[in-house]
């Protein structure tokens, strides 16, 4: 089996890490400082990226490689709600273009179990890049008074 294939997943599985770190870290503050509705969303994507991780590494045991354990960076704290989620827009589209160019890499290696994998990954990043930009819209349109509605 490819090497490369087992890079790839690996590669995704420790961007899964971080992501699933840093929307943990977002989900506590934003829960600490009452805007709970927003957490609870924040909360619920990074279960997802737990399941994203987990798939990665069965993935690559199977392949007969090592899942990684470490995050691809540290996790950012005590960002405004504004800065989270413009990161967390930033977090999505690199882990979605990342995720497309390697289902194309493994389209050439003849595996297509694993391309299936990352365009099913691709495509829920999507929608996490999607539900974040409709929360940036909102912040960008009226401020303070959605952020407001973003409380628990
Ligand atoms: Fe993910
Ligand atoms: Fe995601």
């Amino acid at each position: 089996m490819s090497k490369k294939v087992i890079e790839l997943l690996n590669q995704a599985r420790e961007r899964e890490l971080h992501a699933i770190l840093q929307y943990m870290v977002e989900h506590y503050e934003l829960d600490n400082d009452g805007y709970e509705k927003l957490g609870s969303l924040v909360k619920e994507i990074a279960i997802t990226e737990m399941k994203h991780a987990e798939e990665l590494g069965e993935r690559v045991l199977f392949l007969g490689g090592t899942p990684v354990t470490k995050p691809s960076a540290d996790v950012k704290k005590g960002l405004s709600i504004a800065d989270q989620v413009k990161f967390n827009i930033e977090l999505e589209i690199d882990a979605a273009k990342m995720y497309n160019a390697s289902a194309v890499i493994c389209a050439a290696e003849g595996d297509n179990v694993s391309k299936a994998i990352f365009e099913k990954l691709l495509a829920e990043e999507e929608g996490h890049m999607d539900e974040f930009q409709k929360i940036q819209e909102h912040i960008q349109k009226l401020g303070d008074v959605y952020i407001a509605t973003l409380i628990g």
